[in-house]
């Protein structure tokens, strides 16, 4: 893996390195234009291609992959917890959690990562250290756990998880207890829900906000919301979300989806060429598409 495994341009000048994703529907990721926008801005020779995969067809896309040298790809929707079976080992986080979305070539080795969470935490990090913090995360499905597992990971003292169905919402308060050092505790959602008084950091890691119901509205009061407190929303399209917007306008610290996205490109290029790719410009390569 990393750039030693890139081709030497003065003796293979027509062999690029290959990654990608594995998904269905494919059509509608962007993460494309936002991973070839790196690689060209970086000079990087590599090319990421998106792959319309079924998931009878899993096995063999990864046997492809590892047949012709791919530095590795992400797996995105359904293939994140099926892909599990095909690879040679997890790193440790997306083995708490469960499922893979970015595998690694390594020593010849296929390696699970997920950069859900990790995103999460390198684009909150840019403005809060989650560590001692308290968080009150919205959501409980496959997004949710990524991040309370990163956050509790790293730090968090208490993750207060919010979700209609007590079933889902439960399982993952008591991996977060299990799994992780942090305290975490379930509170049902039906009906409006008032922000605690000792919340660092709120998420809404739900589907709410997504285009193109827009203007859906999470049931959550933000009038008691302390200045200063960080409101992230993982919704990337759009990224000025109801909920930021309502947030920005009572002096919260915002973060939008879009971050987190880059976040997870800049992880995912590192882990397969070992460059630093710059998010400004990865950003602007996604902002071009949502904002079109
Ligand atoms: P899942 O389907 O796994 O989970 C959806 C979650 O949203 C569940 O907890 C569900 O609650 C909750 N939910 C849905 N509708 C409502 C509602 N009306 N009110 C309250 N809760 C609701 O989805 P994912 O976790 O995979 O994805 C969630 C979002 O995260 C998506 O919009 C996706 O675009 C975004 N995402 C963004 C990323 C980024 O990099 N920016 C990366 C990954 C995902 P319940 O369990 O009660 O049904």
């Amino acid at each position: 893996g990393r750039l030693a495994a890139l081709p030497p341009r003065a003796r293979v000048s027509f062999l690029s390195a290959l990654t990608g994703s594995f998904s269905t529907p494919a059509g509608e990721n962007p993460t494309v234009a936002m991973i070839e926008a790196a690689y060209r801005h970086h000079g990087i020779d590599a090319r990421y291609l998106n792959c319309e995969v079924a998931p009878a067809a899993l096995g063999d896309a990864v046997r492809g992959a590892r047949a012709m040298g791919w530095l590795g790809f992400n797996c995105s929707i359904p293939h994140k917890v099926a892909v599990i079976e095909h690879l040679d080992g997890l790193g440790d986080s997306a083995a708490v959690i469960g499922a893979v979305n970015c595998v690694v070539l390594r020593d010849d080795r296929l390696i699970g990562e997920n950069t859900d969470g990790q995103g999460f935490l390198a684009a909150l990090r840019t403005v809060a250290d989650p560590a001692g913090r308290s968080f009150l995360l919205l959501g409980a499905g496959g997004a949710a756990r990524a991040i309370a597992v990163e956050a509790g990971l790293a730090g968090a003292a208490r993750i207060t998880v919010v979700n209609r169905d007590r079933a889902r919402g439960a399982e993952l308060v008591a991996l977060l207890n299990a799994r992780t050092p942090a305290s975490a505790e379930l509170v049902v959602w039906d009906g409006f829900q008032r922000v605690p008084d000792e919340t660092d950091i709120v998420v809404n890691a739900t589907s709410v906000g997504l285009f193109p119901d827009v203007d859906a509205r999470l049931e959550l009061d933000v009038d008691g919301l302390r200045e200063g407190t960080v409101v992230a929303d993982v919704i990337p399209n759009p990224p000025r979300t109801r909920l930021i917007r309502d947030a920005e306008a009572r002096g919260a610290t915002v973060l939008d989806g879009l971050g987190m996205l880059v976040q997870q490109g800049v992880i995912s290029i590192r882990h397969w060429t070992g460059v630093d790719a710059d998010p400004a410009v990865m950003r602007r390569a996604l902002a071009a598409i949502f904002s079109a």
